[in-house]
């Protein structure tokens, strides 16, 4: 019989796994995300805890199902393709953090990434010379210089994985 996981993701391959929250107490919620552009299947899901399954910004879900602890809060299973996932992390963090918008740059995540690092590596700068604390924008270089490398061999869904450790360290911002 296949799981809930299996059954509710169409049995894609899993593309990443993103933490998206800082909380302690495990899932009781499965929360089913929308359904993916093309072919069969959910594009996410989410664990949730009851404090969190009413309020996660730009997860909007289509169902959520009854979970008994299955994973930590805030953990998402995505079954999007590279691409996608790339333009989830803009829309959800990357853009805000940095002001780069991957429709400037006529959707190329080598030189949206490459463009990201630099304004990271411009306030980094800044932070420390006025006295300030720069980490944790500091630990997310090697993620966002080693998307930038990947994205640039056309390996997308390997740059997004690097996305995916900066988004849970912008939790820390
Ligand atoms: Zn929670």
């Amino acid at each position: 019989m296949p799981s809930l996981v299996q059954e509710l993701s169409g049995d894609r391959d899993l593309g990443g796994l993103r933490i998206l929250l800082n909380c302690p107490f495990k899932a009781t919620v499965l929360r089913e995300g929308p359904a993916q552009v093309s072919g069969p299947g959910a594009a996410w899901l989410a664990y949730l805890c009851p404090v969190h399954t009413v309020d996660l910004d730009g997860w909007p879900g289509a169902t959520d199902h009854a979970d008994s602890g299955t994973m930590p809060c805030g953990t998402v299973l995505d079954f999007r393709s590279g691409e996608e996932r790339l333009q989830s992390h803009a829309d959800l963090w990357l853009t805000r953090l940095t002001g780069i918008d991957p429709a400037a740059y006529g959707g190329v995540w080598s030189d949206v990434l490459h463009h990201a690092d630099r304004v990271l590596r411009a306030r980094i700068a800044e932070a420390e010379s006025a006295g300030g604390e720069a980490s944790p924008l500091r630990s997310m270089l090697p993620s966002i210089a080693s998307a930038r490398r990947s994205a640039a061999r056309g390996e997308f869904g390997v740059a997004a994985t690097g996305l995916g450790c900066c988004e849970t360290l912008a939790q820390y911002l």
